[in-house]
């Protein structure tokens, strides 16, 4: 007999915390399942087979089986660990980033094969030297709030429908560009340069992002929208990058 209440997915662990004595609970980000909460008996044995197997940022295949109210991890394999990101601080920052935002923007089984994708690929480029980190953070941030329903209007004006080629202004209200007919209200401006840039970081794949090369000030523009999005769409605000602005600064 199949146990319907058993599940194989992959997942990235986005947060852990100590539970009682010798467990773990374990955040997984599963391309299933979506975010799922699960105890892990034993975890915190040294020679517990899940030690390695539940460290943030781990990216394997589990199995875990469902309960009354919480998951329990039966059996894994890790796929990547991801553990050398753990050595550099930008790395470490951006990737934990990467976690709190999957935290924050999702709910309890809401699953997105798509973003799921994005983390993945995300945590991999990040791992590898191939790409500026923060173009790769900007275009996972767009990605996000796609996938979570706040998608950015580019191509038509926010509030007229209108098509059009670039703009100035993007509204925090409609969620998109504003043509220079409608008023500009709740919102930021920006230059054009911006404004394509950003669309080009919304329709392009992450694994195609060495092909964009943009100016310091055209990138704190894009953070600029992202970070107020972010902010006010979400229930939390996340934290993880605030260490890493007041190093640089
Ligand atoms: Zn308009």
């Amino acid at each position: 007999m199949i146990d319907l209440s058993v599940f194989e997915t992959k997942a990235v662990i986005i947060k852990t915390q100590d539970f009682k004595e010798n467990d773990k609970l374990v955040w997984f980000y599963t391309e299933k399942l979506g975010k799922i909460t699960a105890v892990v008996r034993g975890a915190k044995r040294s020679k517990s087979k899940f030690l390695a197997l539940t460290l943030p940022l781990c990216y394997g295949e589990y199995m875990v089986y469902k309960g009354k109210n919480l998951y329990t991890l039966q059996e894994g394999k890790i796929l990547n660990s991801f553990q050398g990101l753990l050595d550099n601080l930008n790395k470490l920052t951006y990737s934990s980033y990467l976690c709190e935002l999957i935290d924050i923007a999702c709910t309890e089984n809401e699953i997105s094969n798509e973003l799921f994708r994005n983390l993945v690929t995300t945590l991999y480029l990040l791992s590898t030297d191939a790409l500026d980190y923060e173009l790769l953070i900007r275009s996972f941030e767009l990605k996000l709030l796609r996938s979570t329903g706040y998608n950015l209007t580019l191509d038509n004006c926010s509030i007229c429908r209108k098509k059009i080629s670039a703009a100035n202004y993007i509204s925090l209200s409609y969620y998109g560009g504003v043509c220079d007919e409608c008023p500009k209200e709740h919102g930021l401006y920006i230059s054009k340069g911006a404004y394509n840039a950003l669309r080009f970081l919304m329709n392009i794949s992450v694994d195609k992002l060495y092909r964009l090369n943009l100016s310091t000030e055209v990138k704190a523009e894009i953070e600029k929208v992202t970070t107020f999005l972010i902010s006010n769409n979400y229930a939390k605000k996340p934290k993880s990058l605030e260490m890493l602005k007041f190093i640089k600064e």
